[in-house]
């Protein structure tokens, strides 16, 4: 059987084991406490425990543990880009972003993705496999103890469709905000979908504070087909009145993103059918100009129809802002870093 991994182990789960191993419940919270807020790396550093339970631990158990790869640092904002490498082999990327509000970071949810949005970079290569609770918490908890700072947000918006890996994002999320870990509020919290529809209406379900920001990006079934094969399984309009059921359930505004591809989703017309689309929701507008990546065509439309873009959203009532693009300069956006480590590793392979 595979060994469970003891940093995804929420605290009853982790009772649980230590009580079957013959422990005392005050272990478990001991030891929870050591992993999600003191942020100890694996139990050899928790110096209050019995040497015997930890090599009895380090025996059965496996243990999270990412090892940072490489830290790239943007010379214009600061932005950090972190390449972590996860006890198989494999890579994944988190980026550290400081805003006025404070730190926020970006995680990945899978190792790859199987959703195959034209103009995105993580899916190049399909989806690996999913990540565990434990290897989403311990991209923060890596960051926050490398840089030092407290982290306030935190955004899934890295590699992966957290959709798709349901299960062990609920429990990220309710250890990340439990008042026995970081504690990282709810409303501070925002998960990014493609729009897996059934998971949407689960996820208002949970009655969660989180923010829920789907991936729009067409104002019409047949341009967003085009971009984002998902939408063929779910349509335009079945994920608009799951995003109305998000809001009705949670009371919590949604976000729009909507990625701006020159000459093909940024004309007026386009904007214009948009704001019918969604002018009756409650809702904020993310707009992304398009980061090229080299495997495909799509161009960025220039900052003046970026802006006319976002004029015509607010002309016609609806929230819109033009996202600040951080840290350009060390390939932060969207599993460029990762495929970059990968192809290179790929052509040292070859030589
Ligand atoms: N799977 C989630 C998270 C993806 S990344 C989702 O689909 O929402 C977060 C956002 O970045 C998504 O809106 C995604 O569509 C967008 N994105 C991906 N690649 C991009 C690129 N090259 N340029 C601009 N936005 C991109």
């Amino acid at each position: 059987m595979e060994k469970k991994d003891l940093k995804s182990l929420n605290y009853d789960q982790l009772q649980q084991e230590l009580l079957a191993m013959g422990e005392k419940t005050f272990r478990a919270r001991q030891m929870y406490q050591w992993f999600h807020e003191k942020l100890a790396d694996t139990p050899q550093d928790m110096s209050n425990l019995p040497q015997a339970l930890k090599n009895r631990l380090a025996q059965e158990y496996v243990c999270t543990d990412l090892e940072i790869l490489e830290v790239l640092t943007s010379a214009t904002d600061g932005t950090q880009k972190f390449l972590f490498r996860l006890a198989d082999g494999n890579v994944i990327e988190s980026v550290l972003m400081r805003y006025h509000h404070g730190n926020s970071v970006c995680i990945s949810s899978q190792v790859g993705c199987r959703m195959g949005c034209r103009f995105c970079a993580s899916t190049l290569g399909g989806l690996t496999r999913n990540l565990l609770p434990g290897e989403m918490l311990d991209q923060i908890y890596k960051i926050q103890k490398y840089s030092n700072e407290r982290v306030s947000n935190l955004v899934v918006m890295g590699t992966g469709e957290p959709l798709d890996n349901y299960e062990n994002l609920l429990q990220f999320i309710h250890m990340l905000s439990d008042e026995h870990g970081l504690h990282i509020s709810q409303r501070n919290i925002t998960v990014s979908t493609c729009g897996i529809v059934p998971r949407m209406y689960d996820l208002a379900k949970e009655k969660l504070q989180i923010t829920l920001a789907l991936s729009l990006h067409a104002s019409t079934q047949e341009k967003r087909t085009k971009l984002m094969p998902i939408a063929l399984k779910y349509e335009l309009e079945e994920v608009l009145a799951a995003c109305r059921n998000y809001f009705e359930k949670t009371g919590r505004r949604l976000t729009f993103e909507y990625s701006l591809v020159s000459n093909v989703n940024d004309s007026q017309e386009d904007a214009k059918r948009l704001a019918a689309l969604i002018g009756k929701i409650n809702c904020h507008v993310n707009l992304i100009p398009v980061n090229p990546i080299k495997e495909r065509e799509f161009v960025q439309p220039d900052r003046r129809a970026a802006e006319q873009f976002r004029a015509k959203l607010e002309r016609a009532g609806v929230n819109a802002t033009i996202r600040r693009t951080l840290g350009e300069d060390v390939n932060a956006s969207c599993g460029q870093l990762r495929k970059s480590y990968m192809d290179t590793q790929e052509k040292k392979g070859q030589a």
